[in-house]
């Protein structure tokens, strides 16, 4: 990676506690490139207007910006056309919008059914769905971190509505097959809702090629800012599915008696939109292929495997979601974040010490209690790259996890 893009992040240069920065938290949030953070400001200072409803000059080129980055989202993923693409506040509001909008297409026909998720989900597909009143059946996962296609096939039955899955665990980097999980799904005539938010930022994601039915990422994990995400959605399906909140911009008529909605995309965005933030996040997915996905997923692929090859001299240490084998190791936590424990010693000792030599790394359940039941554990460490990090910062990574080993 060229080096000069570091100098587009300048948070990297700061220093923690009288050390420089090694930022190994991306799986949380990224950091944010001058050029998104310019056209935040840029648009506060000389564009700013509500979008969609003035007739004056401002209005029109905000409402020109948000419009716009709707079809720089919709070529960055692939989608058919910019009535699939919705700005929500992210990952979380995306997979909630489903979930509600689909009890409710389901109780006008009677009946609240079953989700397929996985073993290791992030809460925020889980708990929307119970929200909701479904009841969830789960796929199965080896110890290395490998979905049981068998036993995902069994869970099948009249009462599915919806398969809902991450693409890359939030925790090991494993990365699901989620083309023939979509396929299987298709077979039984049951539509796929793949998490993005861990994929998107660390590969190409193409939704004609996935197949799948929707989709769902967040803009602060890609270098764009927080507050801002996208809900993707076949066309045929978000026709058929009622209105997740109701204000401005969904109608299209309202009375006291009877209101009718607005057409796609603008059904699903109630209320003033955050156009400053798609702008924003235009600006990141324009900045993100500029340097282009293949060379980002290369470049931490091989940050992945040289820091797990590393980890695994570590007396002690135990990676998860890794096989014992180094050949699946690298394939399947290519996609960013690695999890692992030191034996004797708790993982938020390990985490805050390493941070008092200037390693951020994030400790904990990440989200995920019933991926940590099934690996037995409370916790994790986790380490997770992004595009500016470096061979150098995980040597200083290993370094200190040496010495915080040794204090023990
Ligand atoms: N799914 C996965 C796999 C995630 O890693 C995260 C964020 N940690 C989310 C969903 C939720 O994303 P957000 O908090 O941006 O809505």
């Amino acid at each position: 990676m060229n080096k000069s893009i570091r100098d587009d992040f300048p948070i990297l240069s700061r220093s923690v506690y009288g050390r420089p920065l090694v930022y190994l938290d991306n799986a949380a949030t990224t950091q944010k490139p001058r050029q998104v953070v310019e056209a935040i400001a840029d648009e506060y200072y000389n564009v700013n207007a509500n979008v969609h409803r003035g007739v004056h000059f401002l209005s029109q080129q905000a409402t020109d910006l948000h419009e716009q980055s709707r079809e720089t989202v919709r070529r960055f993923i692939n989608a058919h056309s910019t009535n699939e693409i919705i700005f929500t506040r992210g990952t979380t509001e995306s997979i909630n919008l489903l979930a509600r909008t689909l009890a409710q297409y389901d109780s006008n026909t009677g009946e609240v059914g079953e989700v397929i998720v996985s073993q290791m989900e992030h809460h925020s597909n889980i708990v929307p769905w119970q929200l909701n009143g479904f009841k969830l059946r789960v796929i199965p996962m080896s110890d290395e971190g490998v979905l049981d296609i068998d036993a995902y096939q069994k869970l099948f039955s009249p009462q599915t509505r919806m398969v809902s899955v991450t693409h890359v665990s939030n925790v090991m980097g494993v990365i699901n097959p989620v083309e023939e999980i979509t396929r299987i799904a298709h077979e039984h005539g049951v539509p796929v809702l793949i998490d993005g938010a861990q994929s998107t930022p660390h590969m190409t994601v193409d939704m004609q090629a996935l197949g799948c039915d929707f989709f769902a990422f967040s803009g602060h994990k890609i270098y764009g800012p927080t507050g801002i995400g996208v809900f993707y959605g076949k066309e045929e399906w978000l026709d058929k599915l009622p209105p997740y909140q109701g204000g401005g911009e969904m109608i299209k008529n309202v009375s006291f008696e009877h209101t009718t909605f607005n057409e796609l995309p603008y059904k699903f965005e109630a209320g003033t939109p955050d156009y400053v933030g798609s702008h924003a996040l235009a600006v990141a997915l324009d900045y993100v292929s500029q340097i282009g996905m293949e060379v980002i997923h290369q470049h931490e692929a091989e940050l992945t495997t040289y820091a797990v090859q590393q980890m695994q001299t570590i007396p002690g240490i135990r990676i998860y979601g890794n096989s014992q084998h180094s050949t699946v190791n690298c394939q399947l936590s290519s996609a960013g974040p690695v999890s692992f424990n030191v034996e004797g010693i708790h993982h938020l000792d390990l985490g805050t010490l390493l941070d008092r030599l200037g390693i951020a790394v994030r400790t904990g359940h990440h989200c995920a209690e019933p991926l940590m039941h099934r690996l037995g554990v409370e916790g994790t460490v986790r380490i997770s790259f992004g595009l500016y990090n470096t061979i150098d910062e995980i040597d200083t990574f290993i370094a200190g996890l040496r010495r915080v080993i040794q204090m023990f």
